[in-house]
């Protein structure tokens, strides 16, 4: 997408406070929104009631990681004064349009939408769905056209979220006969899906197979060590896979010399090149990158006052802002705005 033409445009992202922020929020979102802030009106929430719609039970770990998060973001870039970080439990607005939006979606679509069905299958809910996961796309549709967002940068598990959206925007706009509600669009990281640890599925909070913004260098030390390479490649001197080879994948990711990383591609698919030794690179520009986020973060989360001011400073303003739309769609239904 060319962002110069859409540089008007206002920004929403966000994360859910379940846990300390990742390798793969760094790739598919963060790294973009450092960017974007030069460029446009950006707010990120921080889904407290998002967080909430599985961990029900556990409230004190979504409101134990708000200030995680938000460290996370200083650390990486993320300036206060150009980006407004706000707090969805703060903003009844988005509550409200979570509410009128449930009426014009179907039980039958939220069940289609595919990343809420293998997260259900996944956290093995059954019979104990909480209603509110099932839901959980509407209020993100809510938390978008509220801020009247027109790019909303995710990784691909939130596609179908962004197609959901833009339905509801489209049925809103006709039943209010104006268009009150913007469409948006999905702007995806360079790697917009990166997989745990493991190799397996992607980098989630929730699966345990993160290597976290703040990991120590031992901790990434044994994430790289522990990582899957290509079974068959027995001797340094037998050709090797790149596909599913998960250190190629992060090479690709993370190493800027990206003409370095397809001269290694190329020798240890022909042979010569050891698992060790793309294992070092690796750990090298991890470590290099992750560093100095570590120490921000470090001096950020110790100063929950001044997190504390922009959170606030962050909810304010956005509470002006999302409750004109809500009651801009009131008015539209034609329902009073007392
Ligand atoms: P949880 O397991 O609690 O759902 P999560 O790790 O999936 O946490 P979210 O807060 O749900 O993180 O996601 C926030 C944003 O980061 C979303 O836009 C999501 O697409 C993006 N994101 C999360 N994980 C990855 C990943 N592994 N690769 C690329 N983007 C990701
Ligand atoms: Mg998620």
């Amino acid at each position: 997408m060319n962002l110069s033409n859409s540089a008007q445009q206002t920004i929403l992202t966000g994360d859910r406070p379940t846990g300390q922020l990742h390798l793969g929020h760094y790739v598919g979102s963060l790294r973009q929104r450092v960017q974007l802030q030069h460029q446009h009106q950006q707010y990120i929430l921080v889904a407290d009631l998002q967080g909430l719609t599985d961990n029900g039970s556990r409230p004190e770990k979504v409101a134990g990681n708000i200030f995680e998060v938000m460290a996370d973001y200083l650390a990486v870039g993320i300036d206060p004064a150009k980006t407004t970080i706000c707090l969805q439990s703060s903003l009844p607005a988005l509550a409200e349009l979570t509410m009128l939006y449930m009426n014009i979606v179907t039980v039958a679509r939220v069940e289609r939408n595919p990343t809420v069905k293998s997260e259900i299958a996944q956290k093995g809910f059954a019979r104990s769905l909480p209603a509110g996961f099932l839901v959980y796309p509407i209020s993100q549709a809510a938390d978008i056209t509220a801020f009247k967002a027109g790019l909303v940068p995710v990784g691909d598990d939130q596609l179908p979220m962004i197609e959901q959206t833009n339905e509801i925007v489209h049925k809103m706009n006709s039943l209010a006969g104006e268009p009150i509600l913007h469409s948006c669009k999905a702007l995806l990281g360079q790697v917009s899906r990166l997989p745990g640890v493991d190799g397996n599925a992607k980098m989630s909070k929730s699966l345990g197979n993160t290597l976290t913004l703040s990991a120590s260098e031992e901790q990434i030390h044994q994430a790289v060590g522990a990582m899957f390479t290509d079974p068959e490649h027995l001797r340094v001197n037998d050709p090797g896979k790149i596909d599913g080879n998960v250190v190629f994948t992060y090479l690709d990711a993370f190493h800027e010399d990206k003409d370095k990383v397809a001269a290694m591609k190329e020798h240890y698919q022909r042979g010569g090149l050891g698992d060790r030794q793309c294992k070092n690179e690796l750990e090298i520009c991890l470590q290099a990158l992750l560093a100095p986020i570590r120490e921000k973060r470090l001096r950020f989360i110790e100063d929950k006052a001044y997190l504390s001011e922009i959170l606030k400073a962050g909810s304010e303003k956005a509470r002006a802002v999302t409750q004109q739309t809500a009651d801009e769609v009131k008015r539209a239904l034609g329902l009073p705005v007392l």
